[in-house]
């Protein structure tokens, strides 16, 4: 798919410099503060610190050089703002908190993504899900030891049992099934009123892609789905997830909804997707702005795929 990495998230331009990690550069650090998963962002986007000023201690993870300028993302979860509101940590959370020695605001990535620029997306996501994943992974899975943070924050290790731990990404599928004019989207329980989405699962041990596609439209909406083919990949750090965007033929259109899974399935032409989303379909509302969902059906509606 020719447009795929301009899916948010998708720019893949970070200069990693995995070969500086042992030691990584100090000299010169811009660095992004994080507070408890959300990047410090001003009205123009990421908002870069001079390493050497950054008011806040925390840990620090090194996300790459850009003109010829280390980059370092912080946790400063540690900073206790006055009034922390019930809204952080939840799915949706527009509260900002302003720190008085730090230019700009935490901001919810959710809520702010589709307004940064391709560059300042992947580099939030990319800080995102690496310090996320050091907050929830500080003991060794094999002794149960506390870990250390290593190689710059892209491994942890044990020094009880001397094992390595890598930053987790979790692959997942979502499909745009089609058949003739229609593409299947269903909805999951607790989702708001009239959103529906394309279908979703996590890839299990053992799984191919084009497996975990067929089986869980089968498993969710009792649809067969013969070919499977792959159009484009979203890392999605809420929290580590990597979706897997594919196109699947259905064999029927019959549904047979499970209703643990979904609340509900349906066939959309394309004409209703495009009322879909000109905001003219009577009980259809669009998948959020800057999900691959979203993506995928835009494409798929401007014969995009290709
Ligand atoms: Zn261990």
């Amino acid at each position: 798919m020719r447009i795929a990495e301009t899916v948010t998230f998708g720019a893949g331009r970070l200069q990693r410099a995995a070969h500086l990690r042992a030691e990584p550069p100090v000299e010169d650090a811009l660095v992004l503060p994080l507070w408890r998963g959300k990047p410090l962002l001003s009205e123009e986007g990421i908002s870069w610190l001079d390493g050497a000023i950054v008011p806040v201690e925390g840990p620090e993870v090194f996300l790459g050089v850009e003109d010829g300028r280390p980059l370092y993302a912080r946790d400063v979860s540690g900073w206790e703002p006055d009034d922390v509101p019930d809204s952080v940590g939840a799915f949706l959370d527009p509260s900002e908190q302003v720190h008085p020695g730090l230019p700009g605001a935490f901001a919810e990535l959710r809520a702010r993504m589709t307004r940064l620029t391709p560059r300042d997306a992947e580099m939030a996501a990319t800080a995102k899900a690496l310090l996320g994943w050091h907050a929830t992974h500080r003991f060794c899975a094999r002794c149960g030891e506390r870990t250390d943070m290593a190689e710059a924050g892209w491994q942890r290790r044990c020094p009880a049992c001397g094992a390595r731990h890598f930053p987790r990404t979790d692959p997942v599928v979502i499909m745009l099934i089609t058949q003739d004019n229609s593409v299947l989207v269903g909805r999951s329980p607790g989702w708001p009123d009239g959103i529906y989405s394309l279908l979703a699962g996590f890839v299990e041990p053992g799984e191919t892609l084009e497996a975990a596609v067929r089986r869980e439209v089968l498993e969710e909406a009792g649809v067969s789905v013969g070919e499977v083919t792959y159009l484009a990949s979203q890392p999605w750090p809420f929290p580590s997830s990597l979706m897997i965007g594919c196109r699947g033929e259905a064999r029927g259109r019959e549904i047979t909804l499970d209703p643990v899974e979904l609340d509900d399935a349906r066939w959309l032409s394309r004409e209703e997707t495009a009322d879909v989303f000109a905001g003219t379909h009577p009980d259809v509302l669009p998948a959020r702005p800057g999900a691959i969902a979203r993506f995928l059906l835009h494409a798929w509606l401007a014969d995009r795929l290709d």
